[in-house]
């Protein structure tokens, strides 16, 4: 049961599903069970949507939606082995390395995020971890954005004790570190570091008091019920993401996933409906792979409880809407920037 939200758990995963997710969720001491997730996942399209937005209206501004926008301060030559992910070095997928960004350039990229509308400023920079000369370049970028009056935001891989206090310090907001997707099924993407090694760094940000931004990707061949597995991890960090950012695969060619069968948007606009329901507070962030969306299944996952968007710019090293083409469809949506 999820503290805070005056629902009991019938209301929030049993009432449009027989039972079957409360009952699921009584067989575990975890607030949210796979099992009773995947009740969730199975429900019919319109009962699975109904839930979502009936949490998401309750919590939300249900017209507004954030705009995000992401930068890569330093881009390539990652020594990780993520499946997905065209910046590793071991893949050669065509993306040029780029050395990090001066402070001077991410506070101009800044400048002009914020003058296209964007509320909120993210940082990712491809590497394992940061270096301590690398947190001090970033302390230094951090507290100029901020100084912007811009949310922030930063990416930064695996951080070691004390690292996570110094970006706190420098006016950091949130801290993103995705789970990627369910234990089970995480071997079968990363090899270079563990799933308690993504867990220890969240307890870094938590207790540095930074807000956590960690969210994971669908389509890289999961099953439903790993997904559900994903989604349970999140809901069930104590306390929740505050930042939820929910993935569709962009395949790149040069990586291991590239040719993966494609997830039928649908499931993906269900997980999105999940996420929603097993974490109402939460911001949840439509991010990568919406390039590739039809404007109706944009339309569906906001209505599934979206609330954020990636904005301008680039997604880290894939292309991302044009801005005005997305200030269209919020005209056509009667959505507002939050
Ligand atoms: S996702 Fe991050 S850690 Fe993994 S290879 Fe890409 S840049 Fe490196």
């Amino acid at each position: 049961m999820e503290s805070g939200t005056g629902l009991t758990s019938e209301q929030q995963c049993g009432c449009a599903c027989s039972g079957a997710g409360s009952a699921a969720q009584q067989e575990s001491s975890l607030r949210w069970s796979i099992a009773a997730i995947e009740s969730l996942l199975d429900l019919p399209f319109a009962d699975l949507i109904f839930q979502a937005q009936t949490l998401h209206r309750q919590y939300h501004d249900a017209n507004g939606v954030q705009l995000s926008t992401l930068i890569s301060v330093k881009t390539g030559g990652c020594s990780e082995d993520c499946a997905y992910c065209p910046q590793a070095a071991r893949y050669h997928t065509g993306v040029e390395n780029q050395a990090i960004l001066s402070r001077e350039e991410v506070v101009a990229a800044a400048l002009q995020a914020k003058e296209s509308g964007a509320t909120r400023f993210c940082m990712g920079a491809a590497w394992r971890g940061p270096k301590q000369r690398d947190i001090e370049h970033m302390t230094g970028i951090i507290s100029a954005v901020k100084e912007l009056g811009m949310e922030t935001c930063a990416t930064l891989g695996i951080l070691k004790p004390g690292q996570a206090a110094q970006l706190k310090q420098a006016g950091l907001d949130y801290y993103n570190h995705n789970l990627d997707t369910a234990p089970e099924f995480y071997g079968e993407i990363i090899t270079t570091r563990e799933y308690q090694d993504r867990l220890d760094t969240l307890e870094e940000v938590r207790s540095a008091n930074i807000n956590v931004c960690c969210g994971g990707i669908v389509g890289l061949g999961e099953s439903r019920t790993a997904r559900a597995g994903l989604i349970a991890q999140l809901a069930n960090l104590d306390p929740y993401p505050e930042s939820v950012p929910i993935n569709y695969l962009v395949q790149v060619e040069g990586t291991p996933l590239h040719g993966t069968p494609e997830l039928d948007p649908f499931e993906f606009v269900r997980t999105i409906a999940a996420a929603r329901i097993t974490m109402p507070k939460a911001m949840v962030r439509l991010s990568a792979g919406r390039r590739q969306m039809p404007e109706a299944i944009q339309a569906l996952c906001f209505l599934a409880g979206a609330n954020s968007i990636f904005y301008g710019d680039k997604l880290l090293t894939t292309g991302n809407p044009e801005t005005e083409s997305d200030l269209a469809l919020f005209e056509k949506l009667g959505l507002h920037a939050l």
